[in-house]
Protein backbone atom coordinates (compact mmCIF):
# COMPACT_ATOMS: atom_id res chain seq x y z
CA UNK A 1 0.00 0.00 0.00
CA UNK A 2 1.63 3.62 -1.08
CA UNK A 3 2.35 5.52 2.16
CA UNK A 4 -0.05 7.95 3.17
CA UNK A 5 0.23 11.51 3.95
CA UNK A 6 -2.74 14.55 4.11
CA UNK A 7 -3.07 18.14 4.99
CA UNK A 8 -5.05 18.53 8.41
CA UNK A 9 -7.20 22.09 8.94
CA UNK A 10 -10.06 23.75 8.86
CA UNK A 11 -11.43 24.48 6.09
CA UNK A 12 -9.39 22.88 3.88
CA UNK A 13 -11.40 22.26 0.88
CA UNK A 14 -9.76 24.49 -0.94
CA UNK A 15 -5.90 23.28 -0.31
CA UNK A 16 -4.05 22.40 -3.79
CA UNK A 17 -1.21 20.37 -1.26
CA UNK A 18 -2.63 17.10 -2.29
CA UNK A 19 -2.47 18.10 -6.15
CA UNK A 20 0.88 19.58 -5.55
CA UNK A 21 2.35 16.48 -3.73
CA UNK A 22 0.64 14.24 -6.27
CA UNK A 23 2.95 16.16 -8.87
CA UNK A 24 6.06 16.10 -6.67
CA UNK A 25 5.35 12.29 -6.45
CA UNK A 26 5.20 11.59 -9.91
CA UNK A 27 8.30 13.88 -10.68
CA UNK A 28 10.71 11.98 -8.38
CA UNK A 29 8.89 8.38 -9.28
CA UNK A 30 7.28 7.89 -5.29
CA UNK A 31 4.46 6.04 -4.79
CA UNK A 32 2.10 8.05 -2.02
CA UNK A 33 -1.44 8.62 -0.87
CA UNK A 34 -1.95 12.49 -0.46
CA UNK A 35 -5.43 13.48 1.01
CA UNK A 36 -7.49 16.47 2.93
CA UNK A 37 -8.36 16.08 6.92
CA UNK A 38 -11.30 18.64 7.64
CA UNK A 39 -10.67 18.46 11.39
CA UNK A 40 -13.53 19.66 13.85
CA UNK A 41 -12.11 23.24 15.89
CA UNK A 42 -12.20 21.38 18.57
CA UNK A 43 -11.04 18.27 17.35
CA UNK A 44 -7.41 18.79 16.06
CA UNK A 45 -5.83 16.18 18.25
CA UNK A 46 -8.53 13.79 17.54
CA UNK A 47 -8.14 13.92 14.10
CA UNK A 48 -4.95 13.20 14.06
CA UNK A 49 -4.67 9.95 16.46
CA UNK A 50 -7.44 8.58 13.75
CA UNK A 51 -5.25 9.34 11.07
CA UNK A 52 -1.55 7.95 12.85
CA UNK A 53 -3.87 4.80 13.72
CA UNK A 54 -5.12 4.07 9.97
CA UNK A 55 -1.31 4.28 9.15
CA UNK A 56 -0.77 8.17 7.86
CA UNK A 57 2.94 8.60 7.60
CA UNK A 58 3.26 12.42 8.01
CA UNK A 59 0.44 15.55 7.66
CA UNK A 60 0.61 19.29 6.67
CA UNK A 61 -0.80 21.62 9.08
CA UNK A 62 -2.48 24.68 7.82
CA UNK A 63 -4.72 27.27 9.74
CA UNK A 64 -6.00 27.68 12.77
CA UNK A 65 -4.26 24.38 13.87
CA UNK A 66 -0.22 25.34 13.71
CA UNK A 67 0.47 26.39 17.07
CA UNK A 68 -2.15 23.34 18.40
CA UNK A 69 0.36 21.02 16.09
CA UNK A 70 3.52 22.29 18.14
CA UNK A 71 1.98 21.13 21.17
CA UNK A 72 0.94 17.66 19.53
CA UNK A 73 5.11 16.48 18.62
CA UNK A 74 7.23 14.50 20.77
CA UNK A 75 10.29 15.85 18.98
CA UNK A 76 10.84 19.23 17.04
CA UNK A 77 13.35 21.20 14.74
CA UNK A 78 14.57 24.18 15.69
CA UNK A 79 12.98 26.22 13.63
CA UNK A 80 9.36 24.66 14.61
CA UNK A 81 10.82 25.74 17.85
CA UNK A 82 11.89 29.03 17.21
CA UNK A 83 7.99 29.31 15.94
CA UNK A 84 6.51 27.36 18.69
CA UNK A 85 4.31 26.43 15.31
CA UNK A 86 4.35 23.58 13.26
CA UNK A 87 3.16 22.96 9.27
CA UNK A 88 4.61 19.14 8.41
CA UNK A 89 4.41 16.23 11.04
CA UNK A 90 6.32 12.77 10.38
CA UNK A 91 5.25 9.89 12.61
CA UNK A 92 7.22 7.01 12.95
CA UNK A 93 5.33 4.57 15.31
CA UNK A 94 4.69 6.30 18.52
CA UNK A 95 6.59 9.10 17.50
CA UNK A 96 5.55 12.69 16.39
CA UNK A 97 8.10 15.18 15.05
CA UNK A 98 6.96 18.08 13.83
CA UNK A 99 9.33 20.76 11.57
CA UNK A 100 8.22 24.33 10.06
CA UNK A 101 8.64 24.66 6.63
CA UNK A 102 6.93 28.51 6.11
CA UNK A 103 9.89 30.47 6.69
CA UNK A 104 12.12 28.43 3.93
CA UNK A 105 9.23 28.06 1.52
CA UNK A 106 8.43 32.39 1.85
CA UNK A 107 12.41 33.41 1.51
CA UNK A 108 13.10 31.23 -1.37
CA UNK A 109 9.99 32.36 -3.09
CA UNK A 110 10.81 36.39 -2.57
CA UNK A 111 14.75 36.06 -3.52
CA UNK A 112 14.56 33.30 -5.56
CA UNK A 113 11.31 33.20 -7.93
CA UNK A 114 10.74 36.80 -6.98
CA UNK A 115 14.24 38.00 -7.46
CA UNK A 116 13.14 40.45 -4.25
CA UNK A 117 15.97 41.42 -1.64
CA UNK A 118 15.04 41.38 2.01
CA UNK A 119 18.54 42.23 2.91
CA UNK A 120 18.32 46.07 4.11
CA UNK A 121 15.05 46.05 3.54
CA UNK A 122 12.27 47.51 6.29
CA UNK A 123 9.73 44.57 6.72
CA UNK A 124 6.63 44.71 7.87
CA UNK A 125 4.99 41.80 8.53
CA UNK A 126 1.16 41.52 9.47
CA UNK A 127 -0.52 38.71 11.38
CA UNK A 128 0.78 36.76 14.76
CA UNK A 129 -1.11 33.65 14.11
CA UNK A 130 0.73 30.10 13.02
CA UNK A 131 2.25 31.56 9.81
CA UNK A 132 4.07 34.99 10.80
CA UNK A 133 5.44 32.88 13.85
CA UNK A 134 6.41 30.36 11.22
CA UNK A 135 8.63 32.94 8.70
CA UNK A 136 9.69 35.23 11.83
CA UNK A 137 12.91 33.76 12.43
CA UNK A 138 13.87 33.16 8.55
CA UNK A 139 13.08 36.63 7.60
CA UNK A 140 15.05 37.84 10.43
CA UNK A 141 18.36 35.51 8.98
CA UNK A 142 18.02 37.39 5.84
CA UNK A 143 19.52 40.44 7.38
CA UNK A 144 16.45 43.09 7.13
CA UNK A 145 17.12 46.86 8.40
CA UNK A 146 14.23 46.57 10.69
CA UNK A 147 11.42 44.02 11.09
CA UNK A 148 7.96 45.05 12.52
CA UNK A 149 4.95 43.27 13.32
CA UNK A 150 1.38 44.70 13.16
CA UNK A 151 -1.33 42.39 14.13
CA UNK A 152 -5.53 42.86 14.62
CA UNK A 153 -4.82 41.82 18.24
CA UNK A 154 -2.39 43.55 19.58
CA UNK A 155 -1.12 41.53 22.76
CA UNK A 156 -0.49 38.68 20.59
CA UNK A 157 2.05 41.12 18.30
CA UNK A 158 3.75 42.36 21.38
CA UNK A 159 3.76 38.71 23.06
CA UNK A 160 5.60 37.47 19.37
CA UNK A 161 7.75 40.45 18.59
CA UNK A 162 9.27 39.75 22.69
CA UNK A 163 10.59 36.77 21.30
CA UNK A 164 12.86 38.44 19.45
CA UNK A 165 15.82 41.04 18.93
CA UNK A 166 15.41 44.20 17.67
CA UNK A 167 11.58 43.60 16.44
CA UNK A 168 8.72 45.70 17.47
CA UNK A 169 5.14 44.75 17.75
CA UNK A 170 1.43 46.50 17.50
CA UNK A 171 -1.39 47.50 15.92
CA UNK A 172 -2.00 48.95 12.81
CA UNK A 173 -2.84 52.17 14.40
CA UNK A 174 0.74 51.98 15.59
CA UNK A 175 1.92 52.18 11.87
CA UNK A 176 1.25 56.12 11.29
CA UNK A 177 3.85 58.00 9.14
CA UNK A 178 5.93 54.81 8.81
CA UNK A 179 7.12 53.30 5.32
CA UNK A 180 7.84 50.10 4.57
CA UNK A 181 9.92 48.40 1.25
CA UNK A 182 8.47 44.85 1.76
CA UNK A 183 5.35 44.60 3.61
CA UNK A 184 4.24 40.64 3.89
CA UNK A 185 0.69 39.79 5.01
CA UNK A 186 0.48 36.76 7.00
CA UNK A 187 -3.61 37.72 7.89
CA UNK A 188 -6.19 35.77 6.82
CA UNK A 189 -7.99 38.94 6.56
CA UNK A 190 -8.30 38.36 2.20
CA UNK A 191 -10.25 34.96 2.48
CA UNK A 192 -12.86 37.52 4.13
CA UNK A 193 -12.26 39.99 1.36
CA UNK A 194 -10.84 41.96 4.31
CA UNK A 195 -7.71 43.87 4.61
CA UNK A 196 -5.67 45.10 7.60
CA UNK A 197 -6.81 48.87 7.76
CA UNK A 198 -2.74 50.23 6.72
CA UNK A 199 -2.00 53.76 6.44
CA UNK A 200 -1.68 55.08 2.83
CA UNK A 201 2.12 55.90 3.31
CA UNK A 202 2.64 53.00 4.47
CA UNK A 203 4.34 51.66 0.83
CA UNK A 204 7.56 53.51 0.21
CA UNK A 205 8.67 54.28 -3.57
CA UNK A 206 9.72 50.70 -4.99
CA UNK A 207 7.56 48.68 -2.43
CA UNK A 208 6.73 45.13 -3.09
CA UNK A 209 3.86 43.49 -1.41
CA UNK A 210 3.15 40.19 -0.29
CA UNK A 211 0.25 38.40 0.30
CA UNK A 212 0.35 35.00 1.72
CA UNK A 213 -3.23 34.05 0.60
CA UNK A 214 -3.45 32.65 -2.49
CA UNK A 215 -5.76 31.98 -5.56
CA UNK A 216 -7.30 35.22 -5.69
CA UNK A 217 -6.79 38.89 -5.52
CA UNK A 218 -6.86 40.33 -1.91
CA UNK A 219 -8.06 43.68 -0.89
CA UNK A 220 -4.45 44.46 0.61
CA UNK A 221 -2.98 43.65 -2.82
CA UNK A 222 -4.94 45.95 -4.23
CA UNK A 223 -4.09 48.82 -2.02
CA UNK A 224 -0.40 48.38 -2.74
CA UNK A 225 -1.01 48.04 -6.64
CA UNK A 226 -3.28 51.38 -5.97
CA UNK A 227 -0.59 52.81 -4.30
CA UNK A 228 2.24 52.01 -7.20
CA UNK A 229 4.06 48.55 -5.13
CA UNK A 230 4.51 45.48 -6.94
CA UNK A 231 2.73 42.40 -5.82
CA UNK A 232 2.93 38.45 -5.80
CA UNK A 233 -0.06 36.24 -4.20
CA UNK A 234 1.26 33.10 -1.36
CA UNK A 235 1.04 30.54 -4.65
CA UNK A 236 5.21 30.22 -4.68
CA UNK A 237 5.47 30.17 -1.07
CA UNK A 238 2.75 27.45 -0.68
CA UNK A 239 4.82 25.22 -3.91
CA UNK A 240 8.07 25.53 -1.75
CA UNK A 241 7.03 25.01 1.78
CA UNK A 242 5.42 22.01 0.40
CA UNK A 243 8.89 20.93 -1.53
CA UNK A 244 10.65 20.99 1.54
CA UNK A 245 8.09 18.75 3.49
CA UNK A 246 8.30 16.28 0.78
CA UNK A 247 12.17 16.40 1.11
CA UNK A 248 11.69 16.38 4.94
CA UNK A 249 9.16 13.20 4.39
CA UNK A 250 10.74 11.37 1.13
CA UNK A 251 14.52 12.67 1.29
CA UNK A 252 14.19 13.85 -2.39
CA UNK A 253 14.27 17.90 -3.34
CA UNK A 254 11.30 18.24 -6.61
CA UNK A 255 11.29 20.73 -9.12
CA UNK A 256 9.48 23.32 -8.17
CA UNK A 257 9.18 25.32 -11.15
CA UNK A 258 7.28 23.57 -12.84
CA UNK A 259 4.67 22.45 -10.52
CA UNK A 260 4.44 26.50 -9.73
CA UNK A 261 4.37 27.60 -13.28
CA UNK A 262 1.39 24.77 -14.18
CA UNK A 263 -0.61 26.18 -11.05
CA UNK A 264 -0.20 29.52 -12.74
CA UNK A 265 -1.57 28.20 -15.52
CA UNK A 266 -4.56 26.41 -14.60
P1 LIG B 1 -4.19 31.84 12.01
O1 LIG B 1 -3.22 31.18 12.92
O2 LIG B 1 -5.63 31.53 12.09
O3 LIG B 1 -3.94 33.44 12.19
C1 LIG B 1 -4.77 34.36 11.49
C2 LIG B 1 -4.16 35.75 11.58
O4 LIG B 1 -4.93 36.61 10.73
C3 LIG B 1 -4.20 36.36 12.97
O5 LIG B 1 -3.05 37.19 13.12
C4 LIG B 1 -5.50 37.19 12.92
O6 LIG B 1 -5.49 38.27 13.82
C5 LIG B 1 -5.41 37.71 11.51
N1 LIG B 1 -6.72 38.11 10.94
C6 LIG B 1 -7.77 37.31 10.65
N2 LIG B 1 -8.77 38.02 10.10
C7 LIG B 1 -8.35 39.31 10.06
C8 LIG B 1 -8.94 40.53 9.61
N3 LIG B 1 -10.17 40.55 9.08
N4 LIG B 1 -8.20 41.67 9.70
C9 LIG B 1 -6.95 41.65 10.22
N5 LIG B 1 -6.36 40.53 10.68
C10 LIG B 1 -7.05 39.38 10.60
O7 LIG B 1 -3.81 31.54 10.48
P2 LIG B 1 -2.34 31.28 9.88
O8 LIG B 1 -2.05 29.83 9.89
O9 LIG B 1 -1.41 32.22 10.53
O10 LIG B 1 -2.56 31.68 8.34
C11 LIG B 1 -2.75 33.03 7.96
C12 LIG B 1 -2.96 33.12 6.45
O11 LIG B 1 -1.77 32.77 5.75
C13 LIG B 1 -4.04 32.17 5.93
O12 LIG B 1 -4.82 32.87 4.98
C14 LIG B 1 -3.27 31.06 5.28
O13 LIG B 1 -3.99 30.46 4.23
C15 LIG B 1 -2.05 31.80 4.75
N6 LIG B 1 -0.87 30.93 4.62
C16 LIG B 1 -0.36 30.72 3.37
C17 LIG B 1 0.76 29.95 3.23
C18 LIG B 1 1.33 29.74 1.86
O14 LIG B 1 2.10 28.80 1.72
N7 LIG B 1 1.02 30.58 0.91
C19 LIG B 1 1.38 29.36 4.34
C20 LIG B 1 0.85 29.62 5.59
C21 LIG B 1 -0.30 30.40 5.72
P3 LIG B 1 -5.98 38.10 15.35
O15 LIG B 1 -4.77 37.62 16.12
O16 LIG B 1 -6.42 39.45 15.73
O17 LIG B 1 -7.10 37.08 15.34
Amino acid sequence: MADRYAVIGHPVAHSKSPWIHAEFARQTGQELDYGRIEAPLEGFARALDEFRAAGGRGANVTLPFKEQAFSYCGKTSARARAAAAVNTLSFEGASVYGDNTDGVGLVIDLERNLGRAIAGKRVLLMGAGGAARGVLQPLLQRGPAVLRIANRTVRRAVALAVLFQDVKGGGFGDLAGESYDLLINATSAGLANETPPLPEEIFAAGAFAYDMVYGRDTPFLAQARAAGAATSDGLGMLVEQAAESFQLWRGKRPDTAPVLAALRGR
